[in-house]
């Protein structure tokens, strides 16, 4: 224990969910047998966990790379991917080794589903990231996609329309934009479908955060899931700290004997929380 004296705790449901335990755990066996692997954008949105696996071997590549790649093994990370790059892998003999959580392409069906029926399709998601250009895919880039309600203000919206979320977004808003839009009149078959792996979290980390005088939130800065549970977080801990290296690390911020707690978002390894922990402790 360093001169600090702080009190460090995990919260041990935080981490990886299935989803990316699945695509990292099979990342890591062909990494073991062939040395080397190419994946189809960053494995996860985690630095320091990309850097890792980096270093066993995996290459990362971006889409416009997959054009000119041919013969070999693709890794499709947890947010799936849209059917142009499946097609685009039949094109170039390339095996794709499909990552795709289970969630996300329950969620990728379904959109299909809805489309083919002709239903309009209108998403609760960040633009331009993975898991929202995959789903946007099933629609032939047909559906809206929107971030912020702000943007349907001007939008040519239809009197009735589908409204489904990433997976990953707040579950409070998702609710909140769905009485938004009834209010306004329109006719919305809202379906939740936010993983119940990220509006658990969402339930269970106000408890862990009033624990504690200081929290820090691991993540890196590209994760969405990460962006919502440091919101929860600092909502019921105000000194809660975004945080995603041990470089970043400010010991001015602690006090003597403080009680730190230690959370990550869906994307955040265990051995990243711990070096945190070891090294708060040594100071
Ligand atoms: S957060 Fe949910 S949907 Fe996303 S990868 Fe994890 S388990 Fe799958």
């Amino acid at each position: 224990m360093g001169a600090l004296n702080l009190q460090v705790t995990i919260d041990q449901d935080s981490g990886f969910c299935f989803g990316v335990v699945y695509a990292i755990d099979m990342a890591e066996e062909i990494l073991a047998e062939d040395g080397y692997l190419y994946c189809l954008g960053d494995i996860v949105h985690n630095d320091e966990e990309v850097e890792r696996l980096k270093a066993k071997g995996l290459r990362i590549i971006s889409h416009e790379d997959l054009q000119t790649l041919h013969h070999e093994k693709v890794l499709i990370r947890a947010h799936g991917e849209a059917p142009e790059t499946y097609r685009t892998a039949l094109e170039n003999d390339i095996t794709l080794i499909d990552a795709s959580c289970p969630v996300v392409l329950k969620l990728q069906h379904r959109i299909k589903t809805s489309h083919d029926a002709n239903e309009k399709i209108v998403i609760f998601g960040k633009h331009g990231h993975a898991e929202v250009i995959g789903l946007e895919g099933q629609t032939n880039g047909e559906a809206l996609v929107f971030q912020d309600i702000a943007e349907l203000d001007n939008a040519n919206l239809p009197e009735r329309f589908t409204l489904y979320s990433q997976t990953t977004k707040s579950t409070a808003k998702f609710y909140q934009i769905k009485e938004e839009l009834i209010n306004r009149g329109y006719n919305v078959k809202a379906n939740d479908t936010i993983c119940r792996q990220v509006s658990n979290r969402d339930k269970d980390l106000h408890k862990f955060a009033v624990n504690f005088d200081k929290i820090l939130f691991v993540s890196g800065k590209k994760s969405s899931n990460g962006k919502v549970l440091f919101e929860v977080c600092k909502k019921f801990n105000p000194n809660t700290y975004f945080i995603s290296s041990t470089d970043e690390l400010d010991f001015s911020i602690f006090q003597s004997g403080d009680r730190v707690g230690i959370a990550g978002a869906t994307s955040t390894p265990m051995w990243l929380m711990q070096e945190f922990k070891a090294e708060l402790e040594k100071h």
